[in-house]
């Protein structure tokens, strides 16, 4: 068997697919087409695609030596709803349009594919008790995760709460949603995040962290 596709390879099927101006046409069958999609699609145009980068990018804190985990955690950093001796789970005060939305780090150096087996190990329990606690909330109908680490280097978790009861919500599109609606102001984020720090508290251990507790 031939050895896994090439970037380039993979890029010049996308390319065969391009029409004018080098745009894909929107697949109206598919997603834009659906009900959770939030945009109307009669105007809607794919931008251009962009050239094949050369490389990937270096992302913040590359280096464990300009990596936030080189100072230790400040246990009253704005956004930190809670930390032990080896997590921390923070927030944006500023809010997102979502009734929460968190994220989980290690404070050991590592990204998803480079996590240590004890970090590991630690992750899948934490997964699920964070998972609870959001569905737990009145105004979320499912928890949604997400890792990215296009941006930063270190291992972040995104836990998101979809709303309750609005299942023009539901599925990958919320994020695209999320963009646009209204911030979710600091005291009500600081309401609903609260629960999420106990319940990690009563598992793990470590302390509320000032998102949480004032
Ligand atoms: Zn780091």
């Amino acid at each position: 068997m031939d050895a896994p596709e090439s970037p380039e390879d993979y890029y010049a099927r996308i390319e065969a697919a391009l029409g004018d101006e080098r745009r894909l046409p929107v697949a109206v069958e598919e997603m834009p087409g659906w009900d959770i999609y939030p945009y109307e699609i009669d105007f809607l145009k794919i931008k251009p695609l962009a050239p094949l980068a050369d490389t990937e990018p270096a992302r913040r804190g590359e280096d464990p030596e300009t990596c936030w985990c080189a100072e230790p955690v400040d246990p009253e950093a704005d956004g930190l709803v809670w930390s032990n001796d080896e997590w921390k789970l923070s927030t944006d005060l500023d809010g997102s349009g979502l009734p929460i939305m968190v994220w989980l780090s290690p404070l050991t150096h590592c990204d998803l594919p480079t996590m240590p087996p004890a970090v590991a190990a630690g992750l899948g329990p934490l997964i699920a008790t964070v998972s609870a606690a959001v569905e737990e909330l009145p105004s979320v109908g499912r928890v949604q995760l997400a890792k990215y680490g296009d941006g930063g280097a270190h291992l972040h978790m995104l836990f998101m709460g979809r709303p309750a009861r609005i299942l023009q919500f539901r599925g990958s599109p919320m994020l695209d949603w999320e963009e646009n609606l209204p911030r979710v102001p600091a005291e009500v984020v600081a309401r609903n995040v609260r629960p999420v720090a106990e319940a990690l508290v009563a598992a793990y251990g470590g302390r509320l962290g000032p998102a949480a507790r004032d």
